[in-house]
């Protein structure tokens, strides 16, 4: 199993549990044998203070752990040319994660009727299209996963939903989409979400990433740290990938 997991909320981002603390997680992490974890909370998270963003990367430093910990961010589109977070604001951190469909956050372009997979899936193309194209984006986080509390069907009701939602996406758009993510070095997060909501028609989505050679990034979006563990999920999917190390998005190291 890969050791990685660069989508990580603390108990700064919202629906997170109280005791979610960076030196929690990286004790935590330490302790199950990560590698490398990126601690990534919502933008909005630091109030746009850089000095909030310090303190997060002192914390980090004060754990003296013997894993590598990254510190990103959780950003997104709010319509298409407009990202969440400031782009000089985004140059604080060490790699930005962007989402195309936080549609439960205030001020995010959402599809004008939730209940037709076909104005869903043009709306979740064109947001895709939206990230890639944003200069910041290093990471496309949870594309085309759709989260139950937004759209509140059961779980048999949105794997089919889902499912058609991709049927309706254009093969071509997305492939030229994709060759433009791995141009740029942009990677796509294969996250165990896709399972826990019951979207596995994504593998297909994943397949082509690899074949378009995008980068695939592993992150848990964990906000406790049972969901740390459901990185466990990946396990099997990755092996049916068949994903090796070559293929998977890392953040640069950067040299002074
Ligand atoms: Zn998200
Ligand atoms: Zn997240």
């Amino acid at each position: 199993m890969f050791t990685y997991d660069y989508h990580i909320h603390t108990r700064l981002s919202p629906h997170t549990d109280k005791h979610h603390s960076i030196d929690k997680i990286i004790r935590f992490q330490q302790d199950r044998g990560m590698e490398e974890i990126g601690i990534t909370d919502h933008d909005f998270s630091y109030g746009s203070r850089t000095k909030n963003v310090d303190l997060a990367r002192k914390t980090i430093d004060e754990c003296e752990s013997s894993i590598s910990v990254r510190l990103g961010a959780e950003s997104h589109m709010l319509e298409y040319r407009v990202p969440s977070i400031d782009i000089r604001f985004a140059a604080y951190f060490d790699y930005i994660l962007m989402a195309p469909n936080h549609y439960h956050f205030r001020g995010v372009a959402r599809p004008t009727r939730l209940l037709d997979p076909r104005n869903v899936a043009a709306h979740e193309i064109h947001m895709f299209e939206a990230a890639i194209a944003c200069p910041i984006t290093d990471v496309v986080v949870h594309p085309f996963v759709l989260s139950p509390e937004v759209f509140g069907f059961s779980t048999e009701e949105f794997s089919d939903f889902g499912s058609e939602m991709m049927e309706h996406i254009e093969q071509k758009r997305l492939i030229n989409l994709l060759d433009m993510a791995a141009g740029r070095g942009i990677g796509i997060e294969i996250s165990p979400k896709f399972i826990k909501y019951n979207q596995r028609h994504l593998i297909e989505f994943y397949q082509l990433c690899l074949e378009r050679e995008v980068k695939l990034m592993i992150g848990s979006d964990a906000h406790n740290a049972e969901e740390l563990e459901e990185l466990g999920l990946l396990e099997p999917v990755l092996e049916v990938l068949g994903v090796a190390e070559e293929h998977l998005w890392r953040p640069r190291k950067w040299q002074w």
